[in-house]
């Protein structure tokens, strides 16, 4: 039987149900789902799934693009034209789609939608449920992988918004203890008032940047060290000199943090000449 997806107002065949590649479900994770089960052709516990649906969007900021009923409308139509009886229908919802920045795209874009629909095997389904199902432990990281450069970036997108809406360029992550991790899309840095250039240590709490190991050479080559450790908010209002480093921003010099002067409120001359060396480090390919 062919499948059928409802995509962005129309309904197609499953192989030409596509989204655009810069889709921000796609690229950012910027996006919310629900799952209905089906039986005997209808939606079970719609009504819950919607309102969840709408806490979701709305915590995102992400307007429902069309109205509930009509939701309702494509959601049966899908499962219609798949002929599910006992089954799911999947729903899912995207800021949509803008050319990628982490930002919120501005003016806003129209959000994505997509819903399918699929059979499931109840008897397999209810001979599982007869014996039972067995389980194993992990520790609940989620998503404490941020080593791991996924696409799951849905935080990442929240922060920057944050710190453009307050007048900000970027947003520095801080855990309970008041320790710096990294930007929205980038390593922090800082400089101490002692002159020692300090990055966190790179483990599963922040992304091992690229840019990050050039700076690491750089600074070798200019004959200075890096303490690479954790440090603080506080130590940050006090430090000399602050920078953020990334392929596309390279080495950006931090003047202000939570709206406190950093140094004399200029770059510095450390994230200078770091910025200025740059190229003597990197490889050009
Ligand atoms: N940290 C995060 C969360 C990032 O998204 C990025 C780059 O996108 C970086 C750090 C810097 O990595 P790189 O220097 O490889 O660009």
């Amino acid at each position: 039987m062919s499948r059928y997806a409802y995509v962005n107002g129309r309904y197609l065949p499953f192989r030409d149900a596509k989204v655009h590649v810069e889709d921000r479900g796609y690229q950012f994770a910027d996006g919310v789902y629900e799952v209905c089960q089906v039986r005997g052709g209808r939606l079970i516990d719609e009504r819950r799934h919607i309102e969840r649906l709408q806490r979701s969007l709305g915590e995102l900021r992400i307007p429902l693009p069309m109205s509930v009923k009509a939701l309702g409308v494509v959601l049966r139509e899908v499962v219609a034209k798949n002929r599910v009886r006992y089954g799911l229908v999947y729903l899912q919802i995207s800021r949509g789609v803008a050319r990628r920045d982490h930002a919120f795209p501005s003016p806003a874009v129209t959000p994505s939608v997509v819903v399918t629909a699929r059979a499931l095997n109840m008897r397999r389904n209810e001979a599982l449920a007869a014996t039972g199902i067995a389980v194993i432990s992990v520790p609940d990281n989620r998503w404490g992988r941020v080593d791991i450069k996924t696409i799951g970036l849905l935080p990442n997108v929240l922060a920057r918004q944050t710190a453009i809406e307050q007048g900000g360029r970027d947003a520095w992550f801080v855990d309970k203890d008041g320790v710096v991790m990294e930007a929205s899309s980038a390593n922090a840095w800082i400089v101490t008032a002692q002159g020692a250039l300090v990055t966190r240590h790179a483990d599963h709490a922040i992304l091992r940047g690229i840019t990050r190991a050039v700076v690491f050479d750089a600074v070798k080559g200019q004959g200075l060290s890096i303490e690479e450790r954790t440090f603080t908010l506080q130590e940050a209002f006090a430090a000399r000199e602050a920078f953020i480093t990334s392929a596309t921003q390279l080495v950006l010099p931090v003047v202000k943090i939570d709206g406190r002067i950093v140094g004399d409120g200029k770059p510095g001359p450390v994230a200078s000449a770091l910025r200025r060396e740059f190229y003597r480090y990197a490889e050009a390919g």
